[in-house]
């Protein structure tokens, strides 16, 4: 509830705090750098892309969702050349394909993956396909827009190029703010390289070291909130702290829907404890369903998939598993 000045010592000593406490929450020591920017995540994944995929470079991209395909759709715009290793959206992706995949060409420079697919919930094994791209001598892109936060990610074991997120998702802060965690060799390397003025990663990196100032004026409050909820995240515990609260939201979440008679689209070991996706039931009238928990003060998502009808909740944010238990007794009241 305060104004800051956009250029003020204040918000600068902001800036760098955020830019500190997520290095550390990726364990990226001295060789990572986090660089923010302006909008939704989608403008950190393009930005990110654009400044760290030259235009001689190959991206494979690793697919089994909308978030997938996403990354594939902005690479091929910026007219970087695309490989794409597609799976159904209900399987994890392939690791001997992209170990095959690699093998076999050797102009792929980069591998871009999403840890945790949103599109239905899935977990990626972001480990092995880390240990495979570094074993190929490739760079790695990790989507982590869904987990960063929730699930352990450590720079230190995967040598990813860039780590990908935003403020609104498992650090519960308010939209705004995307940010990738970059070594900072590959920043230094990217000088000049990114078409786009305003999302050039470089650039910014650059401003923030030499006077730790936005290029553009920043969000100013959803910086302000996004400290305090950096602060609240380490005071939860953590990536730790804060992964088992939702592991416990997506257990009492999943249980008792199940008690209901719905079932997950994913079996368990691929889910993970972000948002999940539920069949519809036979001659389910959704719009009703969704209007029924509205009402109440409940709102859930559509499913995204293409072939089965479907529908997603989610367990992250400032929720708790008795409001697990409160969903899911209104789920039964609507139902009825
Ligand atoms: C939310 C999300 C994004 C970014 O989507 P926006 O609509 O730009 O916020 C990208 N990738 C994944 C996996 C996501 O969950």
């Amino acid at each position: 509830m305060v104004d800051y000045g956009s250029r003020d010592a204040e918000l600068t000593a902001i800036t760098a705090e955020v830019r500190s406490r997520l290095v550390g929450i990726a364990n990226g020591g001295d060789d990572y750098s986090a660089v923010l920017l302006q909008g939704s995540g989608t403008f950190v994944v393009e930005a990110a892309i654009g400044t760290l995929v030259p235009k001689t470079g190959r991206l494979l991209v690793l697919i089994n969702g909308a978030y997938g395909r996403r990354i594939a759709a902005i690479a091929r715009r910026l007219g970087r050349p695309v490989l794409e290793l597609a799976r159904p959206e209900h399987r994890m992706v392939n690791l001997g394909a992209l170990d095959a995949a690699l093998a076999a060409d050797p102009s792929i420079t980069h591998v871009a993956v999403v840890h945790c697919e949103t599109t239905t919930g899935l977990l990626n094994p972001l480990r092995q396909v880390a240990e495979i791209v570094t074993r190929h001598g490739r760079r790695l892109l990790v989507d982590a827009m869904s987990a960063f936060g929730a699930l352990e990610l450590d720079l230190a074991v995967l040598q990813a190029d860039c780590v990908l997120s935003c403020s609104n998702k498992c650090l519960e802060g308010v939209p705004g703010v995307g940010f990738a965690i970059c070594r900072t060799e590959s920043l230094r390397e990217s000088e000049g390289r990114c078409p786009s003025v305003v999302l050039d990663l470089h650039e910014q990196w650059a401003r923030f070291e030499r006077d730790g100032q936005w290029r553009f004026t920043p969000p100013t409050h959803v910086l302000a909130s996004f400290v305090a909820a950096l602060r609240a995240h380490e005071v939860e515990g953590g990536v730790p702290g804060r992964g088992a609260r939702y592991r416990r939201n997506c257990a009492t979440l999943v249980g008792r829907m199940r008690m209901h008679g719905f079932q997950t689209l994913l079996p368990d070991r691929l889910q993970a404890p972000i948002i999940v996706t539920f069949r519809q039931p036979a001659d389910f009238d959704f719009d009703a369903f969704y209007e029924g928990l509205a009402e109440r003060g409940w709102l859930i998502y559509p499913g995204k998939l293409t072939e089965v009808p479907t529908f997603r909740v989610g367990c992250i944010g400032q929720v708790f598993p008795e409001d697990m238990e409160a969903f899911t007794d209104t789920v039964a009241e609507v139902l009825a």
